[in-house]
């Protein structure tokens, strides 16, 4: 009765799909596209669902990894439509961090508890292979015990063509001087007519693929992304999954899937190109739902970008399909850049209060997904490595605290 009461009005194609989904058959591009245009209780039912699945595949643990981004210049020429972060080289706030500097920020991030450093950058026009060759033997000569996380395929391929090496030793070669695992970046929309507005001068689809695939190959395993909520359609987005999914089925060398919403505001494409003003939550959802349901078994980890949708949309994200918060960052710009207000950096304590937030189990992993702790006893939960910065607060003076009181109320209230 209640059931009838609870699903009676969901669209029975969409039942249908959810079932067969569930039952552990693998879902075509025309049932995610089905999916991606729920509404209403349809969508409740597929997060319900994708929840499930969700449970089924890698059980009620939520994991998260200490990381720090380093964006090493914010010089790049290549003109992404979509992109706040890029800087002519001769701008004010253009940056090109020194070798010293990465060291530095390397240190701070240990002292916080990383485990990983997340590097992406610009493609400055006068650096080439050897720039990204000595980052990784700088930050490993340094940090040995480190996992470095580095250079989108984008990056790879400037890098690979300046090299006149082949593809599969130019990535080896960084391997060798300390690359761990590869951002799966720059993929936005696998589709070169959208990638004909959004990002005209950036690798294609098959060069994309082609690196992927060979850095699959000789064990560089990389994340796997997707921007939505620009141009696109649900078609777009399905079929962006298919290949995904394909590419995993040849290589198994993707760690994660992560959907990043499009920030819009600080940038060309919704400004000047008439995009969507970024995705709404309900497409948030449905975006990690459906990759829930449409990549497994074959990617497990559906990853959700809190400096995209925020913490909150984050936390009901995790109760519809996705198992891991992502990185901790500290230093977030590439989003920040574009219009994101989600903060630069989300510490350990805070992950953890989130993921209990919703009665859930948080769990730190290494970049490959190793459980390295888990947090089972909150009152057994490490203290903060977090610089002390001042608390700002604001209301009327006399009940904040003053130095040596600890209840403003007691102590303040009559004041
Ligand atoms: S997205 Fe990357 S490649 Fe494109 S303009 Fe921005 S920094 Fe350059």
């Amino acid at each position: 009765m209640i059931l009838e009461r609870l699903f009676g009005d969901v669209n029975p194609l969409v039942l249908e799909v959810l079932e067969r989904a569930l039952g552990g058959a693998e879902l075509s591009v025309d049932d995610a596209v089905l999916l991606l245009e729920t509404g209403g209780a349809d969508l409740q039912a597929l997060m319900r669902a994708a929840d499930v699945a969700r449970r089924e595949d890698v059980g009620d643990d939520i994991s998260f990894v200490v990381c720090r981004n380093m964006n090493f210049t914010n010089v790049c020429y290549v003109g992404c439509s979509f992109c706040g972060f890029a800087r002519h080289k001769d701008e004010a706030d253009a940056y090109d961090h020194p070798m010293e500097e990465l060291i530095e920020k390397g240190r701070e991030a240990v002292a916080r508890g990383a485990t990983e450093f997340c590097i992406q950058a610009g493609i400055h026009p006068n650096k080439d292979h050897t720039h990204y060759h000595e980052v990784l033997t700088t930050l490993k000569e340094h940090f040995p015990q480190v996992h470095i996380h580095a250079f989108s395929p984008e990056e790879m391929d400037w890098g690979h063509r300046k090299s006149g090496m082949e593809l599969a030793d130019y990535l080896r070669w960084l391997v060798d001087a300390g690359l761990g695992t590869m951002p799966g970046t720059a993929a936005e929309i696998l589709d070169d007519e959208i990638r004909q507005t959004i990002s005209p001068r950036k690798l294609g689809r098959d060069r994309w693929i082609e690196i992927v695939e060979a850095a699959h190959s000789i064990g560089l395993n990389s994340t796997s992304t997707l921007m939505y909520g620009h141009i696109e359609t649900a078609r777009h987005v399905a079929e962006h999954l298919a290949l995904l999914r394909e590419i995993q089925k040849r290589t198994g060398g993707f760690t994660e899937f992560v959907p990043l919403g499009y920030i819009h505001e600080r940038n060309t494409l919704f400004n000047h190109l008439g995009a969507r003003p970024g995705a709404s939550v309900s497409e948030d959802l449905k975006l990690v739902a459906v990759s829930r349901l449409f990549l497994r078994p074959w990617i497990p980890n559906i990853q959700v970008s809190w400096v995209k949708m925020g913490p909150k949309v984050a936390q009901v994200s995790l109760m519809a399909g996705a198992n891991d918060f992502g990185g901790t960052l500290m230093e977030e710009s590439i989003s920040r850049e574009s219009g994101s207000q989600y903060g630069e950096n989300l510490p350990p304590e805070q992950m953890r209060r989130l993921i209990r937030e919703i009665g859930r189990t948080p769990v730190e992993r290494s970049t490959t997904y190793e459980v390295l702790r888990r947090f089972d006893d909150p009152a057994a939960d490490p203290p903060s490595l977090e610089p002390e910065r001042p608390q700002e607060l604001s209301g009327p003076a006399r009940w904040r605290l003053r130095e040596g009181d600890s209840d403003p109320l007691k102590v303040h209230a009559a004041g």
